[in-house]
């Protein structure tokens, strides 16, 4: 068994140092209990956050203590009254090869429903946080314009979906020219900017001539900035995330858009997907009946190995990935 543990706090960027790789014993299995196969696991942006010793909404990871999260498990070995050898399970679990948890830590899976993966990301925490912060604080109505920054990945892909699902035109923002065409011939995004060579500000004056009425906000900084510059009155800012500046190390100064919200009566509102904990199912049942009706569709990157967990992590603070960002650790 292997585990990664958390060995430096990260300053600005993490760095592969800030990690190690160490042998990790397995438990004697107690009553409820089952041992897990790591199959696949998820890295997260919001990981970032919790490598830093300061206060958040979930606590900071321990020094010299394995890295958790989303990861599906196959049960090899079981004391449990609930779970089978072969089942397939959902938990946030460390970053090992090989986890020991009780029936009450992991969710049971059906592979006959969704493929394993999706469990990590359309279906899981990823599309949810979409759907929740979209629906819930968005709100985008037939016609108007929203807008999706940090638009190619796991989250950014299912929101500009939902939008146009629900009848908006809708605009993202990346980072390259090949996600810029996924977004517009895939996605059907009705137009989409490429913030490392374009103007932002000007590209999307041009992309958004009825201004914006919902700006997804997944990245903060310069790129809000601009958004923020043309909203329309009544306009809702749903503030999912702020990858610009994770691994900044001094507090970022920017254009104050405070007056926008004001002159434009404007809403902006952070949240944490966790907020929607009991209506997960609900949103979770419509994901997947998108999915059939092949109105959504999803994108994953997966790295093959756990020997790769750093640098599939590593990968989400330069752009590697297209979609939701997996790694591969065990076949089932
Ligand atoms: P993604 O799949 O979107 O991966 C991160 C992407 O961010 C990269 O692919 C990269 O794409 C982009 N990015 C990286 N650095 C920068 C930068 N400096 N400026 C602009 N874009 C950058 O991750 P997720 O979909 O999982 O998460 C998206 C956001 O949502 C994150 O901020 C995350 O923290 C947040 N989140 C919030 C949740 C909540 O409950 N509020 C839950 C889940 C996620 P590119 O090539 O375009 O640069």
């Amino acid at each position: 068994n292997e585990k990664i543990i958390l060995v430096n706090r990260p300053k600005g960027t993490p760095q592969k140092s800030d990690f190690h790789y160490e042998e990790a014993s397995i438990p004697e299995l107690k009553n409820d209990q089952v041992l897990l196969k790591t199959i696949y696991l998820s890295v997260d942006p919001y990981m970032r956050g919790r490598m830093s010793d300061r206060k958040s909404y979930v606590p900071p990871f321990a020094l010299n203590e394995p890295i958790s999260g989303g990861v599906v498990g196959q049960v090899v070995e079981s004391r449990s009254g609930e779970l089978a050898e072969g089942d397939f399970v959902i938990g946030n679990l460390n970053w090992q090869t090989y986890n020991v948890a009780s029936d009450a830590e992991v969710r049971k899976l059906d592979p006959s429903i969704a493929p394993l993966t999706a469990n990590l990301g359309v279906l899981g925490m990823t599309g949810l946080t979409a759907y929740f912060g979209l629906l819930d604080i968005g709100d985008p109505q037939e016609g108007e314009t929203v807008v999706v920054s940090g638009a190619a990945g796991a989250v950014g892909t299912i929101v500009g979906q939902i939008a146009k699902i629900k009848g908006a035109r809708v605009v993202g923002i990346a980072g390259s020219d090949e996600k810029i065409s996924y977004l517009k011939d895939e996605l059907g995004f009705d137009a989409a900017i490429n913030y490392k060579t374009e103007n932002v500000y000007e590209s999307l004056k041009a992309a958004c001539p009825n201004g914006v009425d919902v700006y997804f906000d997944n990245v903060g900084g310069e790129i809000s900035d601009s958004v923020i510059a043309l909203i329309n009155k009544g306009a809702r800012i749903p503030v999912c995330g702020q990858i610009a500046l994770y691994n900044l190390e001094k507090a970022d100064v920017g254009p104050r858009m405070q007056s926008q919200l004001l002159i434009n009566s404007a809403l902006m509102k952070g949240f944490i997907v966790s907020d929607y904990a009991a209506h997960f199912e609900e949103g979770a049942i419509e994901l997947a009946k998108w999915l059939k009706e092949g109105k959504l569709s999803y994108s994953e990157n997966i790295v093959d190995g756990f020997e790769n967990t750093i640098d599939a992590f590593l990968g989400l603070f330069s752009g590697e990935n297209t979609g939701k960002q997996l790694v591969k650790v065990a076949e089932p």
